[in-house]
């Protein structure tokens, strides 16, 4: 799956929604589009339902992952690597059945200045009342630590812990759904497309993200919700001088750096085979 995060970095947005689209046309796997508009942008999803060619009433499994990448970064991990698996999920779909109700998302403007704008747009338009359960996949090329955000102790997520923990992965519980790093005038953080979902009223989203089993200690008094000016300290500091005590995966975000050999192609197959496991 590689492979498609290497055709993904090198194209700015709209080729990579030109590339989505020709995958699933070559494989004649029917899409639809939503197109819509921000303030501050134009935006494309692109969606699939499965079973292909129906479009079954009742509701379904989101499998969605946000395509666009931030401004001038080549977007391996951040999120060509989530978009790889879904294309991975479809592949191995035209080979072997499934009995599930499927729909996948690829959405546009989830980095940038209109903040999980496809995903907004979406549940806008669409609601979320066939949402059985949502599954945002977002920077899952590096790591073995899975971060499941929001995880708040409730059942549904307990199939996916225990496949993880099988496939070797270590889940990391975040009881929020986003994380926060300005708490004044307004909270301000990481988040990603599942809090649209959230926002809407389908209570069953969580985003799944990996990092390092190294940064753990750099991490865990952020996700505590501690220490946050140190990290951002940090984080400038690396920002500007090329210094600074930051996670790995924090060197590999939102700059030049995040590029697909920094990508592990055994964590895009093990994240692959955990959804194939959970849907
Ligand atoms: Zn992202």
């Amino acid at each position: 799956m590689k492979a498609y995060i290497q055709e993904l970095e090198v194209r700015n947005n709209k080729q990579k929604d030109e590339y989505i689209k020709n995958f699933l046309r070559e494989r004649n796997i029917p899409f639809s589009t939503q197109t819509f508009s921000t303030l501050l942008a134009e935006g494309e999803n692109i969606i699939v339902d499965y079973p292909f060619n129906k479009n079954p009433n009742g509701k379904k499994i989101y499998l969605t992952a946000h395509y666009n990448a931030w401004f001038k970064s080549p977007g391996a991990n951040d999120n060509a690597s989530g978009v790889a698996v879904l294309l991975g999920f479809l592949e191995k779909l035209l080979i072997e059945n499934k009995d599930t109700a499927l729909k996948f998302i690829f959405f546009d403007l989830e980095d940038g200045w209109a903040v999980r704008g496809g995903s907004k747009a979406y549940v806008r338009e669409f609601g979320v009342s066939d949402v059985e359960k949502n599954f945002n996949i977002d920077h899952v090329g590096m790591g073995r630590m899975l971060l499941l955000w929001p995880s708040k102790g409730n059942n549904w997520l307990n199939p996916l812990v225990n496949n993880a923990e099988s496939l070797g992965f270590s889940p990391f519980h975040l009881p929020t759904a986003r994380i926060v790093l300005i708490t004044f005038p307004a909270e301000r953080g990481f988040v990603s497309d599942h809090l649209s979902f959230l926002e809407a009223g389908c209570m069953q989203a969580c985003s799944l993200s990996t990092f390092p089993k190294e940064d753990l200690p750099l991490f865990e008094p952020l996700l505590r919700g501690e220490g946050r000016l140190r990290f951002i300290y940090e984080l400038l500091k690396y920002r500007l001088f090329g210094k600074g005590t930051v996670p790995k995966l924090m060197k590999h975000y939102h700059n030049r750096d995040d590029r697909s050999e920094f990508v592990e192609e055994q964590n895009l197959q093990n994240m692959l085979t955990l959804l194939w496991r959970v849907t």
